[in-house]
């Protein structure tokens, strides 16, 4: 039996089973770090016990997913109150004796779609999620990119005309970083609306296509990924990703020649194929790999 857990700042999504077909899954509520980790190691107490050999951690960051270091499996500079520094990783495991495998949520979530979803198959590809915040896994050669942390997607600079969009960017760190100018909360701040109010003729959207198709953009010119699967709740949108395909295509300007993106573009860019349950059945491919079957 294995555990998974998709760390997230608003609730911990826990999961026993060893299958996506036979997994259990619970919600907790992220409040402090003691309170939270102690349901979650009582969760799996309970409900596992001595059947329990190994857990997956999917989790909000930064994080240090380098194992040996002296932080591996902790949330490192998050502005989020009270979890700088926590010991995840480490708690959980010691709570249940088991050996824990531990990542960031967006790799987690790259690691499910490429073995059950939408980049099945694909041995180099970028899973990126656009929601309360933006941020991105990339598989390179079969393997998640890490590199000295692990890649932050949100976090890359784009083009910003401030005399059409005087709104600032929401980023605490960078301001109008990707994530500070194309996050659901910057949509929400510039246009003083939900994303999910703003009407699909709204010019919100085609902004939005043009940040998302700018960071798009770098990462096809940095990465050379093969399909880039984009998700999250901005993109719940119906009419964002046709238009965000037409600009990455617009932008890229036939200088990538390849068939993928001058011809196949609604097959290159994809909506991710498992939904809310990529983050924590990634989790439990990080806990299959923790427990060495893979
Ligand atoms: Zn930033």
């Amino acid at each position: 039996m294995l555990g998974a857990i998709e760390a997230g700042g608003s609730k911990f999504v826990c999961g026993i089973g060893a299958t996506p077909a036979d997994l259990i899954t619970t919600q907790i509520p992220t409040t402090t770090p003691a309170e939270t980790l102690e349901a979650v190691v009582e969760f799996f107490r309970r409900e596992a016990g001595r059947d329990l050999e190994a857990v997956g951690i999917a989790s909000f960051g930064p994080v240090d997913p380098h194992p040996g270091s002296p932080t591996f499996g902790y949330i490192t500079c998050t502005p989020k109150l009270g979890w700088r520094g926590t010991d995840v990783a480490g708690t959980v495991g010691r709570g249940l004796g088991v050996p824990v495998g531990f990542d960031t949520d967006v790799n987690g979530a790259a690691l499910a779609e490429a073995r059950w979803g939408a980049a099945r198959g694909f041995a180099d590809f970028i899973y990126l999620t656009v929601g309360t915040g933006i941020g991105g896994g990339a598989m390179v050669n079969g393997k998640l990119l890490h590199g000295l942390l692990h890649p932050e997607m949100g976090h890359l600079r784009i083009p910003h005309d401030r005399a059409r969009d005087p709104y600032p960017g929401a980023c605490p760190f960078h301001g109008d970083c990707l994530e500070g100018l194309a996050s659901g909360p910057a949509l929400r701040a510039r246009w003083t609306m939900a994303p999910r109010e703003l009407p699909p003729a709204h010019p919100a959207w085609a902004l939005e296509a043009e940040y998302l198709a700018l960071g798009l953009h770098n990462l096809v010119c940095t990465l050379s990924p093969r399909r880039i699967v984009i998700g999250g709740g901005v993109l719940h949108q119906p009419c964002l990703l046709p238009m965000v395909r037409a600009e990455l295509a617009r932008l890229l300007n036939g200088y990538i020649e390849a068939v993928e993106i001058v011809e196949e573009m609604e097959s290159f860019l994809v909506l991710p194929e498992l939904g809310d349950r990529a983050g924590v059945l990634g989790a439990l491919v990080l806990a299959e790999e923790a427990a060495g079957r893979s």
